[in-house]
C-alpha cells in the first residue's frame, strides 16, 4: 500500500529533535511492503496537523500521525483531528481508567491533565488499551489513519504489535499492491549500473528503479506499483529475473543481507573456513565477519599484523621479501595470505596491505594503493587496487573488498585483472 506519515512537534520543527519515528516507521513499513509517498513534519498546530493530515488522507492508502498525543496543553493532535476531519471528540472512559490505575503511584498528576488523554475523535479504535498513551486507528474514506504517540519506543511498540499486522489484513477501500526489493552491488558505479539498466527504467510506468550510494556499497531498489496484485507479481518477478541477468555476480545480495552475511553463508554451505591477515585494515575485516551471528562456524581468526617485523614472526613473511618488494607488495599479500591460512590450518586465507594514508605514499605506490593476497588450496595470488577516499573510506573498502575477493572465489567468479580502480 502507499502510505504517508506525518510527525508532529514544535520541537522536530525547531531543530531540537531529530525526527527519528518517520525515519524508522518508514524503514518498517518499506520492509513490509509499503511505499512511503511522503513524509510531512509539522508544528503542534490545528491548522497545520489538519492541513497536513487532509492533504494525506487524499493522497495515500493509509496515514500515520505520530506525536502530539501527550497530556499537555502543547499536544493538540486530537483537537486538529477532530476539526480537520469534523469529528466530535468522544469521552472514553475506559482510558481514563486504565491511565489514572497505571499512574495511581505519581498522585502529582492532575487527573484534568489525564483527562485529556481519553477525549479522543469520534471512532478512534484504541490500538493497545495496556498502553499508557492510548494510540488509536481511524478509518476515514475507507482509508485507516493511525495516530501513535511521539515517544520513540512507544510508537515503535504499537508501529510493529498493531500498524504492520493491520495494514496486512487490509481490505478496505482501494489500495496499491506494492512489492519491492533492494539489490547490493559492490565494485560496480552508480552510472555503471544505471547504463546497464537504463533500457528498463521506462518500460512500464508502474515499475520504478532507483540507485543509491550507500557506502562503500550502491544498492538498487525495484518498485513495483499496481492495484491489480497479480499483475504487481507477474512484473516483479520478470524484473528481479532481468535485474539479475544483468548485474550477475555484480549484485552480492539482496535487502537485509550484507557482505559478510552472503560470505558466510557461501562458507557454511561449501563447509569451508576462513582466516585473515590484516595491515591497513586494522581488524576491520575481522569485524565485519564477527559481526554475523554464527560466524565461528567458518570464521576461525585473523591477526593484524602492522609492523613488518610481526609480519615476520606471526605469519612468517620474509624479512628478504619484505626487503625487496616493501610490505605494500604483492609477494608481501601473498606471503601473509599463505602465513595465516597456515597458521590457522584454514581452506582460504585473505589478506590485506596497503597504504591507508593520508601519509606514506609515493608515485609508484600512491595513497589509497591496496594489496590482497588470496590463499586457498593449491592457489595463491593477489589483486592490486587503487582507492580514493580518506584514511576511514579507504579502510572500509580495503575490508569489503577483502570480503568481495572471498566471495569471489567461493562462486569461481574471480576477475584476473591485477590493477582495478576504486571508486570513491
Ligand atoms: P509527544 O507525543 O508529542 O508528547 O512526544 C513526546 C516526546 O517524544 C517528545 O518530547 C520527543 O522527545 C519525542 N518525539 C516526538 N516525536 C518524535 C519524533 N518524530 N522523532 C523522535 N522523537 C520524537
Ligand atoms: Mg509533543
Amino acid at each position: 500500500m502507499l502510505g504517508e506519515i506525518i510527525a508532529v512537534g514544535d520541537e522536530l520543527t525547531s531543530g531540537r529533535t531529530l525526527n527519528t519515528n518517520s525515519f524508522y516507521a518508514a524503514g518498517h513499513l518499506f520492509a513490509a511492503g509499503h511505499e512511503i509517498i511522503a513524509m510531512a513534519t509539522v508544528r503542534d498546530t490545528p491548522a497545520e496537523i489538519g492541513a497536513a493530515l487532509k492533504r494525506a488522507i487524499d493522497r495515500a492508502d493509509f496515514v500515520i500521525v505520530t506525536g502530539g498525543l501527550g497530556p499537555t496543553s502543547d499536544d493538540l493532535t486530537n483537537e486538529a483531528v477532530s476539526r480537520a476531519l469534523g469529528l466530535p471528540t468522544t469521552f472514553y472512559p475506559e482510558v481514563l481508567g486504565r491511565i489514572k490505575s497505571q499512574r495511581a503511584h505519581r498522585p502529582d498528576q492532575k487527573s484534568r491533565d489525564l483527562e485529556k488523554l481519553a477525549w479522543l475523535p469520534e471512532g478512534a479504535e484504541i490500538l493497545k488499551p495496556e498502553t499508557s498513551i492510548a494510540g488509536y486507528l481511524l478509518v476515514h474514506h475507507e482509508k485507516p489513519v493511525f495516530f501513535l504517540p511521539g515517544i520513540p519506543h512507544q510508537m515503535k511498540e504499537l508501529l510493529a504489535d498493531k500498524v504492520i499486522p493491520r495494514l496486512a489484513l487490509w481490505k478496505g477501500g482501494f489500495v496499491h499492491c506494492v512489492r519491492q526489493k533492494i539489490f547490493k552491488t559492490f565494485g560496480i558505479t552508480e552510472t555503471e549500473i544505471n547504463r546497464k539498466l537504463k533500457h528498463l527504467e521506462n518500460r512500464d510506468q508502474n515499475v520504478r528503479i532507483g540507485y543509491y550510494p550507500v557506502f562503500p556499497d550502491v544498492h538498487l531498489s525495484l518498485t513495483v506499483i499496481d492495484a491489480d496484485l497479480k499483475k504487481v507479481e507477474q512484473l516483479f518477478q520478470q524484473y528481479v529475473a532481468e535485474i539479475h541477468t544483468l548485474l550477475a555476480d555484480s549484485i552480492f545480495g539482496v535487502d537485509e543481507e550484507t557482505m559478510a552475511d552472503v560470505v558466510g553463508r557461501l562458507l557454511s554451505g561449501q563447509g569451508k573456513t576462513l582466516a585473515v591477515a590484516e595491515s591497513c585494515s586494522g581488524g576491520l575485516v575481522a569485524h565485519k565477519i564477527t559481526k554475523v551471528a554464527g560466524s565461528s562456524q567458518y570464521f576461525l581468526g585473523g591477526v593484524v599484523a602492522y609492523h613488518n617485523e610481526f609480519k615476520r614472526k606471526f605469519l612468517g613473511v620474509e624479512n628478504e621479501l619484505l626487503q625487496k618488494h616493501g610490505a605494500v607488495s604483492g609477494p608481501t599479500a601473498q606471503a601473509m595470505a599463505a602465513g595465516i591460512r597456515g597458521l590457522a590450518k584454514a581452506d582460504i586465507g585473505i589478506a590485506v596491505t596497503g597504504i591507508a594514508g593520508p601519509t606514506g605514499g609515493s608515485v609508484e605506490k600512491p595513497v589509497g594503493t591496496v594489496f590482497f593476497g588470496l590463499a586457498s588450496h593449491g592457489n595463491t595470488r593477489d589483486f592490486r587496487f587503487a582507492f580514493a577516499g580518506d584514511r576511514w573510506q579507504i579502510q572500509e573498502l580495503s575490508a569489503q573488498t577483502a570480503l568481495e575477493l572471498v566471495r569471489r572465489l567461493l562462486l569461481d567468479k574471480l576477475i584476473a585483472n591485477n590493477e582495478k580502480e576504486g571508486r570513491h
